[in-house]
């Protein structure tokens, strides 16, 4: 039985120490873009993870790469939980955005502050003296675990596919804890079923050679349009995709999937219709069938955003002819 007051009781009882911990995991700049602080930062979490009796061992990867760390602690019982997290972290740019400095953990009302606090340290450290608090007080871990915490995520993880690839041998497990987790806006624990993937797409449209006057617009090849026109054969005017066969390369949810769906409650949207002014959600669809439609739509495949980034076609203006009104043109 999990005795949740003794447990309870050492994380208070450790409570300082705790956040010594956590206030030394941040005090290291371990930006994955610059390589700053990663070697440290490796160390240091491979030391933390030694001391909760865990075999541990970083592997090197090409290019100078970011170790991966790797821990296993056997526990009492036949299941293997691996978990994934990262101990790098974004560049702290802006600077000029930051009450507290980015790397020295600050505590203000009640809240901590530092770059990495969230995604991916705090969820990383927590899980390591959570296990701590576990062993202290209820004796040996009831499955194993695995760890495998990378240095490059924020970086899209450029090496740890050729390592899964070279370590599968380690990699076995029972199931996978991802590396974060959370709270929603009404205090309930949230429990993802699975992580989208994404995909980008950058549509480039070359047009003149330099920004021309407007009025040449009915003799000059305009980029901006054919980014227009690109994107229309991607989608209806009623929503529908009308990229060939996308239906077939859709994976349909599972019927028990779509009833742990049902059973869940839909009063905490991802987003408060109110707040944002909408006036409902696509298509008319009720909370319920926007909540389901997400999951089946964007969980697969969903083209989630196109990007004008090289500002080589910029939807600028629009010169009218001399009728129709600019109003009645605007809404045809
Ligand atoms: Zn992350």
């Amino acid at each position: 039985m999990f005795n949740q007051d003794a447990f309870n009781a050492y994380v208070e009882a450790n409570r300082e120490r705790f956040l010594q911990e956590f206030a030394e995991f941040i005090a290291i700049p371990s930006v994955a873009a610059d390589g700053r602080g990663i070697q440290p930062m490796a160390d240091l979490l491979t030391e933390r993870l030694r001391k909760i009796g865990a075999t541990t061992q970083q592997f090197p990867l090409p290019e100078g790469g970011s170790p991966v760390v790797y821990a296993e602690l056997k526990g009492a019982g036949e299941p293997t939980l691996m978990i994934y997290n990262h101990y790098d972290v974004q560049p702290e740019v802006p600077v000029d955005l930051w009450d507290t400095p980015p790397f020295e953990l600050a505590r203000k009302d009640g809240l901590l502050y530092g770059r990495g606090v969230s995604d991916d340290k705090g969820e990383l450290l927590s899980r390591i003296q959570a296990v701590e608090a576990w062993i202290a007080t209820q004796g040996p871990l009831p499955l194993t675990l695995k760890w495998v915490v990378e240095g490059e995520e924020e970086i899209s993880s450029i090496h740890l596919p050729g390592w899964v690839d070279e370590h599968r041998d380690l990699l076995n497990a029972d199931g996978v804890l991802w590396e974060g987790g959370g709270y929603d806006a009404k205090g309930r624990y949230i429990f993802a079923e699975g992580c989208k993937g994404i995909a980008y797409f950058e549509l480039h449209a070359h047009g003149p050679a330099m920004d021309l006057h407007s009025s040449l617009a009915p003799m000059v090849p305009n980029p901006a349009w054919r980014l227009v026109w690109a994107l229309a054969t991607l989608k209806g005017a009623n929503d529908s995709i009308l990229i060939d066969d996308y239906e077939k390369h859709l994976a349909a949810p599972s019927a028990e999937l779509l009833a742990r769906i049902d059973a869940a409650p839909i009063d905490d949207l991802p987003v408060d219709m109110q707040q944002y002014g909408l006036g409902g959600w696509l298509n008319g669809m009720d909370d319920h069938r926007a909540d389901r439609d997400d999951l089946r739509h964007s969980i697969w495949l969903y083209p989630e955003g196109i990007e004008d980034g090289a500002a080589r076609a910029r939807l600028r203006e629009g010169r009218l002819p001399p009728r129709p009104e600019p109003d009645a043109a605007a809404r045809a």
